[in-house]
């Protein structure tokens, strides 16, 4: 068991404190006249402050994820979730968190923004995660885990025993960053919320469901945690431009479907098209809408493709990804530009 008020910093319990004591909130709708605000009458409908508590969004969500509209927090993208994790749980030169490496850059950026300690343990070769190297390297102030999966930028998902093993074995928070698992296919740690009352799921708006540019990230975790997060955000952080988007775009979820299974079967040809390239040493395995290829001059290919206005990753200097480039899987006709145009590489020495 995890005892929620400890983990949680104290300025954020003092917060909390005061929210519930200031309860007295004011029912905003066209039926009233809102002279509370300091809003301009004018310019509808864009002169009020939009939803504070985005009910329609939350409810399309619990619905087509079979979670409760209370187990739901909105950010702004996820990268507003993964810095208030360090807000509400870490506090700074004191707390640490641990990660896996190589990881999504975010978690570390964060940390260092917080002024938190950031630990992190390498993944084996083929990127998986051995979560006794990971709980051996947390101590008591180590509040929070970070897993990413399918990672970032290895692209696989990680081993779902040793996962469970991390969500048991440690006392504080195991965030698991899910922004993938629309590709994956497989069974996702969002949908066992109720088994892990330490654990917080991140899934993004910016990925799978093609909205990058509204910034809307998800939380997902049991409602205790979701309350510490409804208190502690900013007042309308999610604007109405996102929200009414956000909705349009669950409307029309079925694009979403058919986005996806094209996207796994370009994945297919394109992880076996760059596997035959004369360049390519080695393609890993993804389950996500992006791979990971070992070239044979990494800075070379990637030079020769901005020079054709071909952009993908290099992370040749990121942990285990050595002369590798990262690609994300374009349009059919994207994919078959860059795969047309490797085809007429030639290495420069
Ligand atoms: C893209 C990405 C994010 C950031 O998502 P936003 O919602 O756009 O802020 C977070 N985590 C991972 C693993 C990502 O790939």
């Amino acid at each position: 068991m995890i005892d929620l008020q400890k983990l949680v910093r104290t300025n954020i319990r003092e917060l909390i404190s005061c929210a519930e004591t200031k309860a007295e909130e004011n029912v905003r709708d066209s039926q009233h006249i809102m002279l509370d605000a300091n809003e301009n009458p004018y310019n509808k409908p864009f002169n009020r402050y939009p939803s504070d508590n985005q009910t329609e969004i939350k409810e399309e969500l619990a619905k087509l994820k079979g979670v409760t509209p209370k187990d739901i927090f909105l950010s702004n993208g996820s990268t507003e979730a993964i810095d208030m994790c360090y807000r509400i749980f870490c506090q700074p030169k004191v707390d640490n968190v641990v990660a896996i490496e190589p990881t999504c850059e975010l978690y570390k950026r964060y940390a260092i923004l917080n002024d938190i300690v950031y630990r992190s343990v390498l993944l084996d070769d083929s990127f998986q995660l051995n979560a006794t190297a990971l709980l051996n390297v947390c101590d008591k102030h180590t509040k929070l885990i970070w897993l990413c999966s399918p990672n970032s930028p290895s692209g696989n998902v990680l081993n779902v025993e040793e996962v469970e093993k991390v969500l048991k074995g440690f006392d504080g928070i195991v965030v698991i960053d899910e922004a993938y698992s629309d590709f994956s296919r497989l069974q996702t740690f969002r949908e066992r919320l109720s088994e892990f009352p330490n654990m917080i799921v991140l899934n993004t708006f910016s990925k799978a469901w093609a909205s990058a540019a509204i910034r809307l990230g998800v939380v997902y975790a049991q409602e205790a945690i979701i309350n510490v997060f409804n208190k502690v955000s900013g007042l309308y952080h999610i604007n109405q431009l996102t929200q009414e988007q956000a909705i349009d775009v669950l409307k029309h979820r079925y694009d979403i479907e058919d986005w996806i299974k094209i996207l796994l079967l370009e994945r297919k040809r394109m992880i076996s098209a760059f596997a035959s390239l004369a360049c390519c040493e080695k393609v890993y395995p993804s389950n996500a809408n992006f791979f990971l290829a070992q070239m044979k001059d990494a800075q070379s290919v990637y030079d020769y493709l901005c020079e054709k206005g071909i952009n993908v990753w290099n992370c040749s200097n990121v942990s285990l990804c050595d002369n590798c480039l990262r690609i994300t899987i374009g349009s059919k006709a994207e994919n078959a530009e860059i795969l047309g145009i490797l085809r007429y590489y030639k290495p420069t020495t």
